[in-house]
C-alpha cells in the first residue's frame, strides 16, 4: 500500500476532506456572525414601542435571513461537490488496492494476492522439495457479533483478527483474506505439524485478546482447516481441501481445527 499511486490517491483524499473541513468552518464561522445580527435585531423589535421601527425591524431581520440561505445554498453546493470529488476518489483507491491484490479493510492480501502468492509458493516447494502448508481459518458465530453490536464492531473484529493472525506468523509467511471473516495462511517450509502450531497460538492469543468496542470486551472463537501440499497439486486443490477440513472442524463444533485429507 506504500507504492506510489495509493501514496498519491491518500495524499488527494486528505486535501479533498482538508477543504471540505475548510468550507465547513467558513459556513460555520459566516452563520454565527449572522446568528448574532438576527438575535440583536430580534432584541431590539421586542424592545422597540414604535410601528415604522418595528417595521425596520422586520425588515433588516428578513434581510439576514434570506443572506442565511443564500450562504447556507452555496456552502451545501461546495460541499456536495467535495463529497462527490470524496466519492470517487475513495472508490478509485479501492479499485487501485484491489488491483495490487490487497484487501482495503485489513490491509491482507485479497483474492487475486492470495492466489498469486500461493501460484509462487508452490512454485517455489516444487523446485525446492520444500514443505508448504495453508491454514484456512473462519470466525465462528460471527453473524452474532454484527446481530448484537452492529456492522462496524464486525469489521473491527476482522481487523483484529488480521492484526492477531500477523502476530503469529513469521515474517516470510503471508495472510490473505478469502471471504468475510475468513483468512487464508499460507505457510512457506512448514509440514502441518508445524501449521498445527501456528493454529494452535492463534487459538490461544485470540482467547486471551479480546476485542475492545465501546466498552465492551467482545471474545470470538475460530475453527481452522490445515492442508499440506502434496506433489503436484494446485492451489485451488489444497484451498478445496483446506475449506474441506475447515467444514468437518465446524461439524465438529466450532473453535478447533482439522487437517485435510
Ligand atoms: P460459522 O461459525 O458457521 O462460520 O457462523 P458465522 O455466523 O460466522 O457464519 P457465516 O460465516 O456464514 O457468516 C458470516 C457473516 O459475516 C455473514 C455476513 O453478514 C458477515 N460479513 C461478511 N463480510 C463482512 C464484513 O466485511 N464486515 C462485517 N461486519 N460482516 C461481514
Ligand atoms: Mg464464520
Ligand atoms: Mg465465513
Amino acid at each position: 500500500l506504500e507504492s506510489a499511486p495509493c501514496a498519491e490517491l491518500t495524499q488527494a483524499l486528505h486535501s479533498l476532506v482538508n477543504d471540505t473541513f475548510g468550507v465547513t468552518d467558513r459556513l460555520s464561522a459566516k452563520l454565527s456572525n449572522t446568528w448574532r445580527a438576527m438575535d440583536a435585531n430580534a432584541e431590539a423589535l421586542r424592545q422597540s414601542r414604535l410601528p415604522d421601527e418595528t417595521l425596520r425591524q422586520v425588515v433588516t431581520l428578513l434581510a439576514h435571513a434570506s443572506g442565511l440561505m443564500d450562504i447556507i445554498e452555496t456552502s451545501r453546493e461546495e460541499l456536495e461537490q467535495s463529497r462527490q470529488a470524496l466519492r470517487q476518489m475513495e472508490e478509485k483507491l479501492a479499485e487501485t488496492t484491489r488491483e495490487l491484490g490487497v484487501d482495503a479493510l485489513t490491509n491482507t492480501l485479497n483474492r487475486r494476492g492470495l492466489s498469486n502468492c500461493l501460484s509462487r509458493e508452490i512454485a517455489r516447494a516444487k523446485r525446492h522439495q520444500d514443505k508448504l502448508s495453508v491454514i484456512m481459518a473462519d470466525l465462528d458465530n460471527f453473524k452474532r457479533i454484527n446481530d448484537s453490536h452492529g456492522h462496524e464492531a464486525g469489521d473491527r473484529m476482522i481487523v483484529h483478527f488480521a492484526q492477531l493472525i500477523r502476530f503469529v506468523i513469521r515474517d516470510a509467511d503471508y495472510v490473505a483474506r478469502f471471504g468475510g471473516e475468513e483468512f487464508v495462511l499460507i505457510l512457506p517450509e512448514a509440514d502441518q505439524v508445524h501449521a498445527e502450531m501456528v493454529a494452535l497460538r492463534l487459538q490461544t492469543i485470540l482467547a486471551k485478546t479480546p476485542l475492545l468496542y465501546e466498552d465492551n470486551e467482545i471474545s470470538v472463537t475460530f475453527s481452522a482447516g490445515i492442508a499440506e501440499y502434496r506433489d503436484n497439486e494446485e492451489g485451488a486443490e489444497m484451498l478445496r481441501r483446506a475449506d474441506t477440513a475447515l467444514y468437518a472442524a465446524k461439524a465438529a463444533g466450532r473453535d478447533c481445527f482439522r487437517l485435510a485429507q
